[in-house]
Order: C-alpha cells, then structure tokens, then sequence
C-alpha cells in the first residue's frame, strides 16, 4: 500500500469511526466515554467481518467441504478486538488513526470483557485450534455453551483468594449474534414407550420437560484471508417467558421459578480444572450442548443435501474435546434412529465414522463416571442407547477374548452401577488421541491398555500447540518486528522458519536488539506489578515465572519450597552471590480445593516475609498477581526469563503454557512431563534445564511402593528447616499451614515435592549460574524461539487433518 492510498484509508476509517461513535452514544466523539470508543470499534469491525462471514457460509454450502465441529464445554478465548483487527489487516490503519484522533487504543481495548469461558489449557486448547483453522482456510467450527457467568474473578485479601461472579455480559457482547430462528428443543426427563408405527418399532419421549436451547454465534476470523468460521455458544431458555395458568392463577413465585430452573442450565462455568464434579446439573449441561450442536448439524446437512442423510459420515467430523461431549454417541443414535429411520447397524456405522475423541488428563480423580440411576432418569432415552452399546460391545469383546474374563469386565461401559465416559467415548469413535507423546504412550500402555489391545489402530498422538498469532505476534509486537526486520516475514505463515533465527546467534547487534525487547516486556510486567500490587520489581532481575490452575500435581509448593530455601540462604549468608530474581506465581484455585487455596496462602505469606525483608539487600523479590485469565497471560509470558514445568512427571498431559513462554524465548525449567520432553528433543539438552524424578520412576513407586518422605526429611536439615517454618509461625502471627506439612510427611508426600526437592535445587543453581553468562542465556533465549514451530497449533491443525479428519 502507498503512502497516499494508505492516507485514503485512514480518512476513510476515520469518518466510518466518528459515525458510528455518534450511532452508539448519542455523544459526538469529544464527549464520548472510552466504554462506548471500544464499542463503536467493536461494532464497526464486525461489519467487516459479518460481509466475510456471509461469503464464507456460502461457499461451505456450495462446495460441501468437509466440516469439522469441535465440541468442548469449554471455549477460553480471550479478548477478540484486537485479534480481529489484526487478522483483517487493519493494524495500522486503525492504530494510527485512533492516535490522529487523540484517542488511547490500549485504554479503549480494556473495555472489551474477557469471556472466562474456561478453566485453563483445555478451554484455551479450543480456542487455538479455532484460530489455526480459519487461518489455514479450514472448516472447523466450534460448538458449545454461552456461560452467562464465566469462571470466577480471583481477588486476593489477606493474602487469600476470594471469588466474584465474573459478569461479563454485563455491558453486552458485541462480537455475537443471537440466533432465535434456529433454535432447537432439549427434553429432559419423562418416559420412554415403545410402539408400533406403520409396522416400525418407534420410542416415544413423553412427560418430558422441554428446555429452549438458543445459539450465539461469535466469527472466528481467519488470519489475513477470506475465511470465517463460527464459534456456536448454546443458551437455555424457557420455552414461554412465564408458565401463564399459574401466573393468572397468582402464583408469580412459581410461574417465575420454571424460568430460572430452565436458564440455570447455562447459567455458570463449573470452576474445577482437571477435576470431576458429579452433580445433575452438569450432566444436564453436558447433554444440552451436544443434543442443540447436533440437531443443527443434521439439519444443516440435509438442508444442503436434498433432504438426504446420504455421505454425511463423509463429510461431517465431530471432533469430542475430552469426554463432556462424550453423549455425541449415544445422542447421534438417538437421532439417526430414532428421527431418521436407520436401523441400529447403520446408524452406528455412521455415528463411529464421524467422531474422534482427544483425551486431556490421566489423573483418576478427573475422570468422569456418571450414576446410572442419574442418567436414566434425566435421559431415559440415550440412558437406553448407552446400555445397548455396552451390551453389543461386551458381547464382542466375550466373543473374542473368551479367556480374558477380567480384562472384559474392565472394559464394561457400565461398571457399578457407573458410566463411565471415557470407556463410552473410545467405543463411540474410530479414533482416540493423547495430546504428547509422552500422554499417549500412558493412555497406551496404562489408562486404555485393554482398549488399546482391542483397537490398536484407533489410537494416536496429536501434541498440543498454541497460535503464535495471539502469544507471539500480537502479545509481543516488539519481538514481531525484529523478527520480521531480521529473518523476514516467512515465519508469519509458517512457523518452522523461526529456524532463520539460528543465523543470529552469535551476531552482537541483533543480541542487543534481542535483550532489549525481552527488558521492555519485562518494564511491561513490573508496572503492571507496581499498579496492581503496589510492589518496585526490578526489570534486570530474573523473571521466574510459574502461572496456571493452582493444582497440587503442578506442584506450585516445589517453587515455593524452594524459594522459602533462598531466603534462608540469604538470611544466613547475605553475601551470597546470586543474579537478584523476581518469582512470579499467578492461578486460581477451584473454591472448593482447600489444598489448593492453602498453597495461594502460603505464596502470599512467603512473599509479604520476603518482600518486607530488608536484609536480602532485594536480591528476591516474591509476586502472586490476581486473576489470572488470558489478558493476563498475555503480558506475563513475553516477560519471563525462565518457565516454571514443573508436574509430577506423568500427570501433566500436555501443558500449553510451556510452549508460549518457549515462543517468547523464555527458558524451561522443568520435569520430564508432557510436551517438556518434546521441548527438550526440539532445543536439544543444553537449552533446557531438566531435573527431577521420570514418569517411569514414578509409577514404580506408585505401583510398588519403596518412597517413605519422612527418610527423606530426617536426612536433610535444610528440608527440616522449611519444613518447620509452614508451622511454626515464621510465616506470620497465627499463619499455621499444618494442612501442607501434613500432606507431605504424615500422608507420604503424594507428588513427590521431597523427592525431587534436591534435584529441583540443583536445577535452580545452574538456571542462576547460566543466566549470569548473558551471552550464554540470550543464545538460549534465541535457540528456544528458533525451535518453537512445532509448537504452533498450525502444525497440531495439519496433524488432526492428516491423520484423524482426512481431510485432503
Ligand atoms: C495457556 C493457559 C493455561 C494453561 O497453562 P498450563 O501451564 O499449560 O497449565 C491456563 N490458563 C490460561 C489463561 C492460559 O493462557
């Protein structure tokens, strides 16, 4: 673009701007608030994409592309504006006009809420695969709720956390369009009977209550191309605003309570990461989104193919995000045999071929099983499908294995009076994946050993990934442009050209420019630290960063351990030489896992005793910043220098956050565990500090036993020394963490922190000893970001296609 056609632009962006401020305010743009500048932004963007997005459906329903639908309970997509503006192409034009105007854009992207749609990894998995595939021209939609209450607002007081109701809705979303025309009915409860229809064995659903499932649909806009694909959020709602006969009958109370009954259905995200919680309205949230997602699909289908079922396992891939839309199976029987008149054969041949199942976790304590008696009475009908799919399946296994009588109860759906989904979700697919090698193999040779004998071939290993569009080129503008200045701008549309970096490593110019980003990233953070904690950090120290869900398997006690350790080191010793720090910590705990929230305690009570300490001369500095969510993210990781990895090795599936900070050129410090042990093979040993316990050594020990914490604590006064701290009041006046002591000496030490206490010390002094080699550490930095194109959710994307879709 030249400098007068861009001037064009801008003028033209201008005027379209200041008219729309006037259309949503009423004010002319001197007097409007930043509220309604981000509105008439937000507003004015959708035009654009809603021209785009019509062209888009079009062309999906000429051409018959095959469409993949990812179904997740969760969406945790992060704020949109900027990202849409950016995919359009209109960075400059808008950045620059606004600043014409005089307007502050970072102030007016603030306003925008930041739908917590999400726990953590899972939710925010989906929203990276839906960004990669519309920017690589995919079809690939998603389907699933529209919360009207978010995961909760974390605030810490005194050093606790404290939940708000995260209304973010409040002033209305701009970037959805309600959909009341294709709404679909939902029947919980009632009977089923069975009759004869003109010869047909037919199931009559009756004394149901019917619930209004209402779609929003919300664009997904491809990166610098045409395509736009949809993210489909389902509302519950009643059928009739009141229950009229008891309203006239002046029970008001009750006409009332029908309608709060039916929206409580997609009323609020349940807060738990990597957790089951077995409660009835959960199970109705689960069956509400996959029974409306469907329905649509099939109508969709036929609506497109004269009225006809005919190639749909062909053409449609229902992609299930661990095992909440697990019912795609019995619910897309229900609708082939039950509204479209296959026999039980068909159906299911057509129901395998079009789902796939990624598994996320292995922790037992995640996996979910549903009573019997809860599922038949909220769902007689797919309850009845359930048992019908276990007894043909069960009957094959017998058949075939008839000597292997306990490995087939294993097997059983329906064990103890308990469904159990992922067991569900394996039958009712042609394939299953793990999301790292290491995840996979565990799926493999333990989770799903049986399954994996009965079905060798249905089983794969997609690593996650993470879009370098949000975590890298939008987060980090100024490292987007030095890339761009130096390698070109190749590595946009392909992340494996990140490779070029490698030709800089030992240029002392581009090192200089390298560092200075990284240092601005870091001011970045420490003013987001002095406004929101009023506590001076020190930029030139080092950023060690450990922020994801709060997770006793994450194991945020090892850093704080550890950093408790310091501090008696520099207590003891004042003059010990070591590169000042500054450990960042960010999470929420689920309200309910009082462990958990205990560990934020402990976090914060550490860093007031730090933090307040004069003698240590600043050397350590302790930060535990509020509400993480993905804003948040997005300034932490450019700013690390070092990535805290640090799981039980075995219990972290994938982890995704490791690979943003890669991206960012921060340094993992990790366990061999998920997608770690990729990193590592990718930067080669010497750019990764690795220690600690491997999964193998851990289920060993799990298995067999042979690991007693207290040995470990009696041999080694410096454990004793923390140890003794949780609870002997040096934490603070009546701070008593007996519960964390307990947890790892009375209990044995589930996670293995006094195992790999030492290793995990070792590790730390060699991150210091290299990060006090500045040239030594910047060549880190740059390999690690050299190597980060695996990682990038596009290469995941062509993965999936390749291998579980088929798409060509
Ligand atoms: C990436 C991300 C996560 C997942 O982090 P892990 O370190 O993989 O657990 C959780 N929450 C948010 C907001 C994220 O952006």
């Amino acid at each position: 673009m030249n400098s007068s056609e861009k001037k064009k632009q801008k003028e033209a962006f201008k005027a379209a701007y200041i008219n729309k401020i006037e259309e949503v305010s009423g004010d002319c743009l001197a007097e409007s608030s930043v509220l309604k500048q981000y509105q008439a932004l937000a507003e004015l963007v959708m035009d654009d994409i809603t021209t785009q997005w019509a062209k888009s459906n079009t062309k999906y329903n000429k051409h018959q592309n095959k469409q993949v639908y990812f179904f997740s309970i969760e969406f945790l997509i992060g704020r949109l504006l900027k990202s849409y503006i950016n995919n359009l192409g209109l960075e400059d034009i808008v950045t620059e006009s606004l600043k014409e105007l005089g307007l502050d854009f970072t102030a007016i992207q603030e306003q925008e809420s930041d739908p917590g749609l999400g726990n953590g990894g899972l939710g925010r998995l989906m929203a990276c695969y839906l960004d990669s595939s519309a920017a690589m021209d995919m079809p690939a939609h998603g389907n699933g709720i529209r919360y009207k209450y978010g995961l909760f607002e974390q605030r810490i007081i005194n050093g606790e956390q404290v939940e708000v109701a995260d209304n973010w809705l409040r002033n209305g979303y701009p970037f959805e369009i309600r959909k009341p025309d294709k709404a679909v009915i939902i029947k919980f409860g009632g009977t089923i009977h069975s009759e004869k229809i003109n010869g047909n064995l037919t199931f009559v659903h009756e004394n149901y209550e019917p619930i209004l499932a209402v779609p929003y649909d919300i664009p997904v806009k491809g990166y610098h191309n045409e395509t736009v694909n949809s993210l489909r959020l389902w509302s519950a709602e009643t059928l009739e605003d009141f229950d009229l006969p008891k309203f006239n009958q002046g029970q008001f109370l009750d006409a009332v309570r029908h309608k709060s009954e039916a929206e409580s259905i997609s009323q609020i995200l349940y807060p738990n990461d990597n957790g089951f919680d077995g409660k009835l309205l959960r199970l109705k949230q689960e069956y509400f989104f996959v029974c409306a997602g469907l329905k649509r699909i099939v109508r969709r289908y036929k609506q497109f193919n004269n009225n006809s079922m005919d190639g749909f396992s062909q053409k449609i891939c229902i992609h299930i995000n661990d095992t909440h839309p697990a019912m795609c199976g019995p619910e897309l029987m229900r609708i082939l045999m039950d509204e479209e008149g296959f026999g039980w054969d068909d159906a299911w041949k057509m129901t395998v071929e079009s789902i796939s199942f990624t598994n996320h976790t292995v922790l037992p304590e995640a996996l979910e099983k549903w009573p019997v008696s809860m599922m038949k009475s909220l769902l007689p009908r797919i309850y009845m499908i359930i048992e019908e799919i276990n007894q043909r399946f069960t009957q094959e296994i017998y058949a075939k294995y008839p000597h292997d009588m306990e490995r087939n109860y294993g097997l059983s759906i329906i064990n103890n009076d308990q469904i159990h989904m992922a067991s569900l979700a394996i039958v009712a697919s042609h394939s299953i994946n793990g999301v790292a090698e290491l995840h996979s193999k565990i799926l493999r040779e333990e989770t799903f050993k049986g399954f994996y004998q009965v079905f060798p071939e249905r089983f794969h290993s997609v690593t996650n990934g993470v879009t370098p569009r949000r975590f890298l080129m939008n987060s980090n503008p100024d490292l987007k442009d030095l890339l761009n200045e130096s390698i070109g701008t190749q590595w946009q549309g392909n992340l494996f050209e990140l490779k070029r970096l490698l030709n800089y490593l030992n240029d002392p110019i581009f090192s200089d420019k390298f560092n200075a980003v990284k240092l601005s990233n870091k001011i970045r953070l420490a003013e987001h630290i002095k406004k929101h904690n009023n506590l001076i950090v020190d930029p030139a120290s080092v950023f060690d960063i450990q922020v994801k869900r709060i997770h006793a398997y994450k194991r945020q006690l090892l850093d704080a351990l550890h950093v408790l350790y310091l501090y008696n080191q520099l207590k003891e010793n004042p003059h010990l030489e070591i590169a000042p720090r500054t450990f960042i910590f960010a999470g929420k705990a689920a309200p309910g896992y009082y462990y958990a929230k205990q560990i934020i305690r402990l976090i914060n009570a550490i860093a007031k005793m730090v933090n307040s300490d004069k003698t240590l001369n600043e050397k350590i500095r302790v930060v535990f910043l509020e509400n993480f969510n993905v804003s948040l993210a997005e300034i932490i990781y450019p700013a690390a220098n070092v990535s805290e990895q640090i799981s039980t090795a075995g219990k972290e599936a994938s982890g995704t956050g490791n690979m943003k900070f890669m991206m960012n050129g921060a340094i993992t410090l990790g366990t061999m565990d998920g997608a770690n042990i990729e990193i590592a093979e990718a930067v080669g040993p010497t750019n990764i500090v690795t220690f600690g316990l491997s999964s193998d050594e851990v289920s060993q020990y799990e298995k067999y036993g042979g690991y007693r914490s207290i040995d470990i604590y009696e041999k080694d006064p410096r454990i004793q020394q923390v140890m003794h701290q949780l609870i002997d009041g040096t934490l603070g006046f009546g701070l008593n963490f007996q519960n964390i002591y307990d947890s790892l000496l009375l209990h044995n030490d589930t996670y293995f922190v006094l195992k790999d206490f030492n290793a995990y010390v070792d590790a730390q002094n060699r991150v210091d000893q290299l990060y006090r080699n500045e040239r030594t550490w910047t060549k880190m930095s740059m390999t690690n970001i050299a190597h980060s194109g695996m990682f990038s959710s596009d290469r995941s994307i062509l993965d999936y296609q390749r291998e579980i879709w088929k798409i060509i």
